[in-house]
């Protein structure tokens, strides 16, 4: 038995049915009709070409016009592997299938006419497709024989709650399952190509008080506007994505230089920084920022999600506002912040505190008209901990109230045994001052020291407006009512916003530090915005603070660009009460400028041990200080002037130097690539080396640690002797 298969060319021939699964040979040819009209199945056959000889009528009359130019096409052109199929990932493709001649069981294919690509493409169709070769008596296959079935309606479905999956409801982004599912694709298929992806996470500061205090449709609101605005900015550059909660993450392929990452960070924290309107509100959020970038810093999704939230951990910590890059240290710093938090509680109680105070100078006659308190913790047998360092951690739970409170005291006691005139600044943290008590504590202090409330004054910086605020416009109230007097610190960081200024009755501006360093370097903008904020200031009748001036250039400047009065090394450091007792004693009440005539560009101390690699030799050096341009080294005896090496600033940081002065025992080395700054305070270099190079000299494929550079290691070959005489690193430390 067989049946009559009609073929394109008009051409007929009888093919026997026997060997086919599903045959109705015994039935006869009616059966196979009746059941291809009631439309349970349909049947398609090839000849041994693997071209397509039949059609059940039905089917071909499914596909509309196009239909009659599918019989003699190659049938792995017509039935087309369908995309981004989760079901079919472990499918072969069909092509595959059809080369091999084996059997094609339930693959779900687009089926489309050759030459119509196009008007497929506008209706598509969806079919599940099965499939038998046939091989006559001799073993020669003779082509295909299989049935189908449309399932374009659930095909279709079954994508919409595939896409619904993949995106966030309320903002539309990708959402967690799809990030996790790119990350991962890009992870592994630029491991292959050796590329370079970032990643990117954000959680939002002050969120919760917004969803809090305004409500969760608000807060959904605001969700939405913090996604337009990441896609605003990110553009076709990366892919944005929310995790939940108020946690967004940015994939960037192909982006390792972390001076660029460093800008783009800094642009979406401003951006999100800005006030939003909902439903005629308005709301305040910030952001923080962590980044990690594959390879360098994780080869897989795991390693670099682990560290992307340390990364963000860490610039939550330093007070956030701010971006942070991961590093290998990150790991170490965050078991020491469990740490700290304890020791901190201890230290309370034992009187490890202590306050300096650093002077407010007139500079054009030296006179000093305030001193700020600035905490001091001594830990007897351990390292000094920078407040910038403990007061966030001490931020994250009840003990800044604590402290806070007992630097206010003490302050104030300290403040009594000063000149009349002379003014108190102390540090309120914005937790501090949000506690409902916060009024009542600075009354205790000034009521137990006796001070004038016209002599105290409260530095807060901009973070106690993020959020919702009603209470802090009362806390302002009640204090001025008191007499005392409010300066806004750091002035021009993270949330920066004028309509700060105008809101709250503050006396004095501080500008931060970071627009003061450098501010004589040409080109800089710099000296335009302390104009700008002086003027402002003026306008507002608010006295305005140069902050963390070093230099004579830079006192030179802020002075003539107007800033009232001007804190900084160049007149003193932060000094103790005891010093400053001496001071009025003898009669001292002004300070001189002394410093270096010019900035050097962010230079760091440090007694760091790093690698300098000259010719075949790896020598170990000590790092005495750094900048963005060069760096300090000891270690190395008599190296000339114009020697070229490579410092080893560890994790794959190499940086192409040049010896520019040299001693004896010690030499000044210039960057060939300025070092950029890694977001608090750190530098590092833009590029590193990728572990894909390494890998390819030898090395296991590894993200990056400290030190990984393994040019130690690379022992093979004759090597030249070492030019120079490597000294004794521990004695020079100290
Ligand atoms: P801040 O209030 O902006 O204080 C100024 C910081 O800049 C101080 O750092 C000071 O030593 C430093 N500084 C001043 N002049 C210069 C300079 O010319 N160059 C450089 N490089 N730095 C300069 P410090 O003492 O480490 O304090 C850091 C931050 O810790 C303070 O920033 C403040 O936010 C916080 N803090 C310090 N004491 C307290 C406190 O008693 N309570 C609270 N809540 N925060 C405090
Ligand atoms: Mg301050
Ligand atoms: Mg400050």
């Amino acid at each position: 038995m067989g049946i009559k298969l009609t073929v394109k060319s008009g051409r007929s021939e009888t093919v026997p049915m026997q060997n086919v699964g599903y045959s109705p040979s015994e039935l006869g040819p009616e059966i196979l009709s009746q059941v291809e009209a009631s439309g349970v199945g349909s049947f398609w056959a090839t000849d041994e070409h693997g071209n397509l000889v039949y059609l059940s009528p039905g089917a071909l009359a499914s596909l509309g016009g196009s239909a009659g130019k599918l019989l003699g096409a190659p049938i792995a052109t017509i039935f087309v592997d369908a995309e981004d199929d989760e079901e079919q990932t472990n499918i072969r493709p069909l092509s595959f299938s059809v080369v091999s001649k084996s059997k094609i069981e339930n693959q779900i294919v687009q089926v489309q006419a050759p030459s119509e690509v196009d008007s497929g493409r506008q209706n598509p169709r969806w079919w599940r497709i099965s499939g038998t070769p046939f091989f006559d008596q001799d073993g020669i296959f003779r082509g295909y024989r299989g049935n189908c079935v449309d399932i374009t309606l659930e095909y279709r479905h079954q994508q919409d709650v595939n896409r619904q999956s993949q995106f966030d409801e309320l903002t539309g982004l990708a959402n967690r399952r799809r990030l996790n599912g790119r990350l991962k694709t890009i992870l592994s298929a630029y491991q292959a190509a050796g590329r370079s992806c970032a990643l990117m996470m954000l959680d939002l500061d002050r969120f919760k008080q917004v969803n809090d205090t305004m409500g969760h449709p608000a807060g959904d609101e605001l969700l939405k506007q913090v996604g337009d605005r990441l896609k605003s900015l990110v553009k076709d550059r990366g892919e944005v994505g929310r995790l939940g909660g108020d946690e967004f993450q940015i994939i960037l392929p192909d982006f390792d230089d972390r001076g660029e990452l460093g800008n783009l960070a800094s642009r979406i924290i401003q951006l999100l920084s800005q006030p939003y309107s909902i439903n005629g509100r308005r709301a305040m959020i910030g952001t923080s920022i962590g980044i990690a970038i594959a390879p360098y810093d994780g080869l897989e999704t795991t390693d670099l999600n682990r560290a992307v939230d340390l990364a963000l951990y860490a610039a939550k910590e330093s007070g956030r506002g701010t971006y942070r890059f991961y590093t290998a240290q990150l790991r170490e710093e965050a078991a020491r912040g469990a740490d700290v938090q304890d020791q901190l509680r201890d230290a309370l109680e034992k009187g490890e505190f202590k306050l300096n105070y650093q002077p407010l100078v007139n500079p054009h006659d030296g006179n000093v008209k305030c001193f700020e308190a600035l905490m001091r913790w001594d830990r007897p047998g351990a390292d000094n901990i920078s407040p910038a360092v403990f007061i966030p951690i001490a931020e994250q739970s009840d003990l800044i109230v604590k402290l806070g409170d007992w630097a206010l005291h003490q302050a104030c006691m300290d403040a009594t045994k000063w000149p009349d005139r002379i003014r108190l600044a102390v540090n309120v943290s914005a937790k501090q001052f949000m506690t409902a008590d916060f009024c009542k504590a600075v009354d205790s202090a000034l009521r137990k020291s006796g001070l004038n409330p016209s002599r105290l004054e409260l530095e807060i910086t901009e973070s106690v407006f993020v959020g919702e605020v009603d209470s802090v416009d009362t806390t302002f109230a009640k204090l001025k009512k008191m007499g005392v007097r409010l300066a806004l610190d750091d002035f021009g960081t993270g949330y920066s916003s004028l309509g700060y200024l105008k809101r709250a009755p503050f006396d004095k501006i501080k500008i931060d530090q970071s627009f003061v360093r450098g501010c004589t370097e040409s080109g800089d903008t710099n000296p335009a915005i302390i104009s700008a904020i002086v003027a402002i200031a003026g306008a507002l009748g608010m006295e305005t603070v140069a902050e963390g001036v070093e230099a004579m250039d830079e006192l030179e400047l802020v002075s003539e660009r107007g800033a009232d009065l001007v804190q900084g090394f160049i007149y003193s450091k932060p000094i103790p009460q005891e010093d400053l007792i001496e001071r009025f004693d003898k009669g001292l009440h002004s300070f001189t400028p002394d410093g270096p005539p010019r900035y050097r560009s962010d230079r760091y101390t440090s007694y760091r041990k790093v690698g300098l690699i000259h010719e075949d030799h790896y020598y170990d050096i000590m790092l005495r200080n750094i900048s963005k341009s060069g760096a300090r080294i000891e270690g190395l005896a008599d190296v000339p002037v114009g020697t070229k090496v490579v410092l080893d600033l560890g994790g794959g940081q190499l940086a192409v130097a040049k010896v520019a002065h040299s001693t004896p025992t010690s030499q000044g080395v210039e960057f060939e690539v300025p070092l950029v700054n890694d977001g608090t305070n750190g530098l590092v270099t833009s590029r590193r080396v990728s572990p894909y190079a390494l890998a390819e000299a030898g090395m296991p494929l590894a993200a990056l640690g400290p030190g990984s550079y393994p040019m130690s290691q690379v022992e093979d070959g004759e090597k030249l002797p070492p030019k120079f005489v490597q000294l004794e690193l521990g004695s020079r430390a100290a």
